[in-house]
């Protein structure tokens, strides 16, 4: 299948040689064909694998047809970040083609977005809370609306936005396109679909089995050596831009000074961040200003960053899901990547669960010359310092390594396992 094959009006298919895409990709060969014969469909595909030019392509392709002047298309994404994502493929694939896109989110002044629709959008891209002020305000007409797309579905639901979701409904038109997008297809997904969808065409692509490309290891550790391994893992690894997990807001930010202060060039994203904060920190990664992003779930998820290298998960995520999520941010489309999780004894269900789900074990992997027996330090209120992990000379059973260590270094260690056995590294990776 090639795109030719669509018979996209020329306009568009210009845009897809932009955007620089040779072959479509499965979902979209499997969904722009139904999608463009105007019917309603649910496509599932897991994240990274193209389904917003699966979607944003044939809607280019209709609003080339027709008066321009008012909302005929509207996407309705979970996050800003998703909604300046599907926004900016609008503009990349249709570049030659006329048709103006505005995203609507909450975090931002109204008054520009008000402005943007008062001039005549054809394509809104928007967040459900802030369009449903907009609607409440009057702010904006969908009585045209030909075409509506929930993407990331299952994140909606996830941040609970489907009561949001049902009340902008009541504004559209009946006789319309509708089309869901989702990684996962839980019963609440389901429930939906039967809702709003009419006898929907669906298409569906590998949907659990992360994206072939991306190799998967754990590596074992105690909970407060996850800091000074994640940090030998970074300066032993081949990295592009990384893109760390952790389990909770708090923790990402802890870790971002942490790896900060080691050298790292890092921003974390977090919920609690502004908008502005939040963009900066996505533009300085995908810029490659920051090689290391660490972020949380909610605040990462759905996210196309291309050139992740390496996706790492500090804390194992709860779900099977959120793992496929996190590990769709490498590896994606063509590219290829590499998933780290490091693990705790309290995470072996879930290591089960992911390697169940995956069909495969996942490798286990151990740094050399890191110090695994190193002492979880005293939880004393000693001042916060970022000291590396002493590099153990003796292998974890007790013999002592082949290589020639000169006499500097072995006072270095002896005093460095001096002061930890005193308690002085009380900053490393503890206190979760
Ligand atoms: P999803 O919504 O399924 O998570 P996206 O639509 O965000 O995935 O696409 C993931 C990445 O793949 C983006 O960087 C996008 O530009 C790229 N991509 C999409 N379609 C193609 C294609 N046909 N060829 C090459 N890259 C593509
Ligand atoms: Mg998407």
């Amino acid at each position: 299948m090639k795109f030719q094959d669509f018979n996209l009006h020329p306009r568009v298919a210009a845009g897809v040689a932009a955007a620089g895409f040779q072959m479509p990709t499965p979902i979209q060969a499997q969904a722009i064909p139904p999608v463009m014969q105007g019917g309603d469909v649910m496509g599932l595909a897991q994240t990274g694998t193209g389904k917003t030019a699966a979607f944003v392509l044939p809607i280019l392709h209709r609003l080339m047809e027709g008066k321009k002047g008012h909302v005929r298309a509207l996407v309705v994404a979970p996050t800003r970040e998703l909604a300046e994502q599907i926004h900016a493929a609008v503009e990349s694939m249709g570049q030659q083609t006329g048709v103006r896109s505005l995203t609507v989110y909450g975090g931002v002044g109204i008054n520009p977005q008000v402005q943007k629709l008062k001039r005549g959008v054809e394509i809104v891209v928007a967040c459900p809370g802030r369009l449903l002020d907009h609607i409440q305000q009057g702010n904006i007409d969908l009585s045209q609306v030909e075409v509506l797309v929930l993407d990331e579905a299952d994140q909606m639901f996830d941040m609970g936005f489907f009561p949001d979701i049902r009340r902008i409904l009541q504004h559209l038109p009946k006789r319309r396109q509708t089309l869901l997008f989702s990684a996962t297809m839980p019963v609440e997904i389901r429930k939906l679909a039967h809702e709003v969808l009419h006898d929907p065409v669906t298409v569906q692509v590998d949907l659990v089995a992360p994206a072939a490309t991306v190799s998967h290891a754990i590596y074992p550790v105690a909970q407060h050596l996850k800091t000074p391994l994640l940090l030998d893992l970074l300066q032993k690894t081949d990295t592009g831009s990384v893109l760390i997990f952790t389990r909770t807001k708090h923790r990402a930010k802890r870790l971002g000074l942490q790896l900060e202060k080691a050298g790292h060039k890092v921003a974390s994203l977090q919920g609690n961040l502004s908008q502005n904060r939040r963009q900066a920190a996505l533009d300085g990664f995908r810029s490659g200003q920051f090689q290391v992003l660490v972020a949380t779930d909610i605040a990462a998820r759905g996210i196309d960053v291309s050139l992740v290298s390496h996706v790492i998960n500090y804390d194992i995520p709860d779900t099977v899901d959120a793992y496929i999520h996190r590990i769709g941010r490498t590896g994606r489309a063509t590219r290829s990547g590499d998933a780290f999780t490091l693990v705790g004894g309290e995470d072996k269900a879930m290591v089960s669960s992911i390697e169940r789900a995956l069909k495969a074990p996942l490798e286990r992997r151990r740094m050399e010359d890191f110090d695994y027996e190193a002492p979880a330090p005293k939880k004393d209120n000693s001042p916060t310092r970022q000291v590396r992990p002493a590099k153990s000379t003796r292998r974890p059973n007790g013999t002592t390594q082949g290589r020639e260590i000169s006499q500097v270094d072995r006072t270095n260690a002896a005093e460095r396992s001096r002061r930890s056995r005193s308690g002085a590294r009380s900053d490393i990776g503890v206190r979760g």
